[in-house]
C-alpha cells in the first residue's frame, strides 16, 4: 500500500464456513492491517460456558450465571511466530478447542443472548478505534461498525459451506461426519439469521460476494480491486 494512504475499517459479514475469515486474515496480512476473528471471541464464551457447566445436557444457556462471570472472562489474541493469531481465554490458548463441534453447536445460543453481545460488541469496537482494522462476523457492518468504510458480504449455499468446513476439520485430524456439519452449519444460518438482538443481516451498502466458484486467488484478486476502488474513493 502507497505510503500516506489513510487506514480504513473493512468489515466482512456472512453465514457460517464462507471462507471470510481465510480471505478477511489474508486481506489484512497484505494490507498491513489488524485482523479481528469476532467468531473466535463468541466461540471463546461459549467454550467457557461449557467447562463451567452452564450449558446443560438439553443446550439450555444458563443465561445469569454466564453473564454474572463475563468480568471474569479475559478473550485476547496473540500473534503467532508465523504471523497467524491465536485465541487465549483467560491466559489459556484455546484456538484449536473453539473450534470443535460441541463449541460450535452451542455458539449460537450463546450469542442471541442479549447481555453477551453487547460485551462484546464493546470490546470489538474498541479494537477498531484505531482504523487499520479487517473484522469477520455477523453483525460488524451493521452493528459494530455501521460507518466502516467498507462492507463485504460474503455469502454460498450451505452444502457448498458445509463441505469446505468438512474438509477443513478432517484434515486437522477432527472426527466429524458430513451430515453432522451441513446439520451444523444450517442451524447456525436459522439462529444467527432469525435471533432478536443483532441478527445476521447484509448491510444496505455492503458489496456482494457469492465465492461458491472462486478460486482463493480470485477471490484476493477480487477483493484487492474493491480496496483499491474504495480507496481511491476516500
Ligand atoms: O464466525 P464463526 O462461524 O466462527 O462464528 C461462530 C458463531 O458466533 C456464529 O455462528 C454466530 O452464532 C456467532 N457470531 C455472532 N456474531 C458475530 C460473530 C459470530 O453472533 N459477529
Amino acid at each position: 500500500m502507497e505510503k500516506g494512504t489513510p487506514k480504513i475499517v473493512i468489515a466482512f459479514d456472512g453465514f457460517s464456513s464462507s471462507g471470510k475469515s481465510t480471505m478477511a486474515r489474508a486481506l489484512a496480512k497484505r494490507l498491513g492491517y489488524r485482523y479481528i476473528d469476532s467468531g473466535a471471541m463468541y466461540r471463546a464464551v461459549t467454550l467457557y460456558a461449557l467447562e463451567h457447566g452452564m450449558i446443560g445436557a438439553d443446550g439450555t444457556v444458563d443465561a445469569e450465571a454466564l453473564t454474572k462471570t463475563l468480568p471474569e472472562i479475559n478473550i485476547d489474541f496473540a500473534v503467532q511466530p508465523d504471523g497467524s493469531q491465536h485465541t487465549v481465554l483467560n491466559g489459556k490458548d484455546v484456538e484449536s478447542e473453539i473450534r470443535n463441534i460441541e463449541v460450535s453447536s452451542h455458539v449460537s445460543a450463546v450469542a442471541a443472548l442479549p447481555a453477551i453481545r453487547h460485551d462484546l460488541v464493546t470490546k470489538q469496537q474498541a479494537f477498531g478505534k484505531s482504523k487499520g482494522i479487517i473484522m469477520d462476523g455477523r453483525d460488524i457492518g451493521t452493528t459494530v461498525f455501521p460507518d466502516a468504510e467498507l462492507k463485504i458480504f460474503v455469502n454460498a449455499p450451505a452444502a457448498t459451506r458445509a463441505l469446505r468446513r468438512y474438509e477443513e476439520l478432517k484434515a486437522k485430524g477432527q472426527q466429524v461426519s458430513y451430515d453432522e456439519i451441513l446439520a451444523n452449519v444450517e442451524q447456525r444460518d436459522h439462529l444467527d439469521s432469525t435471533r432478536a438482538e443483532s441478527p445476521l443481516r447484509r448491510a444496505d451498502d455492503a458489496i456482494d460476494l457469492d465465492n461458491s466458484d472462486m478460486t482463493i486467488a480470485q477471490q484476493d484478486a477480487w477483493l484487492d480491486k474493491v480496496v483499491a476502488e474504495r480507496l481511491k474513493a476516500l
